[in-house]
């Protein structure tokens, strides 16, 4: 990539308007792999860069794509009626260059949400004819029977639509603990997929999206960012 303005570069990764971007640097706040930067205006190819801003450090990305892991009791929205927002659990640079999550989990369910700020991104792994497979992981109220598997693979109709909606596969893990896979992502699905066969979901937890799985050493409320390998197993 062409080099850019360490403004320009700051300005990019939401640290700011491009004025308070370069008084930070003014304010001797920013080190550049290290070192200390002087100007505002010295051009830097951001290929592999290590910023240093306000004691914090922060790798350069392009665009971001970030992996969550949801805790329980936050809601996936920017205004929020009854939890608080997963967004105040995210660094304020990442917030402030518009990341957004792709598709959303309750506020009582936990794991893996995707956020990006690249809009065809984002397009790209929600629309439906895609068929992303998401695996989730179900405690059930009560004890799972063979035909409630069968149901949910054979397809159930929720109210809204009579277009039935399938697991696409089916996991049992215990008694109670199931892991489904479903490639749409309708309002409440997995739990009214669970009531239509007459049950109810107790907890309800996403391991994975496409081939990438929530990482074992992530733990709640933390982030990190996907690179190109990861990327891979989402295309
Ligand atoms: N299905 C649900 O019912 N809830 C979620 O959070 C995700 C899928």
């Amino acid at each position: 990539a062409k080099p850019l303005s360490l403004e320009k570069i700051l300005f990019s990764q939401g640290f700011g308007t491009r004025r308070y971007c370069s008084d930070l640097v003014y304010a001797e706040l920013v080190k550049i792999n290290g070192v200390l930067a002087e100007d505002p205006d010295e051009r830097i190819p951001p290929e592999n860069l290590q910023l240093e801003v306000d004691g914090e450090t922060w790798e350069f990305h392009e665009k971001a794509y970030v992996a969550f892991h949801k805790p329980v009791g936050y809601e996936c929205s920017h205004k929020t009626s009854h939890h608080p927002s997963i967004y105040g659990l995210l660094p304020q640079p990442l917030v402030e260059r518009g990341i957004q999550c792709v598709g959303r989990l309750d506020h009582d369910t936990t794991g893996l949400i995707l956020m990006s700020d690249d809009g065809q991104f984002i397009h790209r792994m929600t629309t439906p004819k895609k068929n992303i497979g998401k695996v989730y992981q179900i405690t059930a109220a009560e004890d799972l029977t063979e035909e409630q598997l069968q149901h949910l693979l054979k397809g159930v109709v929720l109210d809204d639509d009579p277009k039935p909606c399938f697991a696409k596969a089916c996991v049992q893990r215990s008694s109670r603990v199931l892991e489904m896979t479903i490639v749409e992502g309708r309002y409440h699905q997995v739990k009214r997929m669970m009531a239509a066969v007459g049950n109810h979901v107790a907890q309800l937890h996403r391991l994975s999206i496409g081939e990438y799985t929530l990482p074992q050493d992530l733990p709640e409320g933390e982030w990190r960012w996907l690179y190109p390998n990861d990327l891979k197993q989402l295309s």
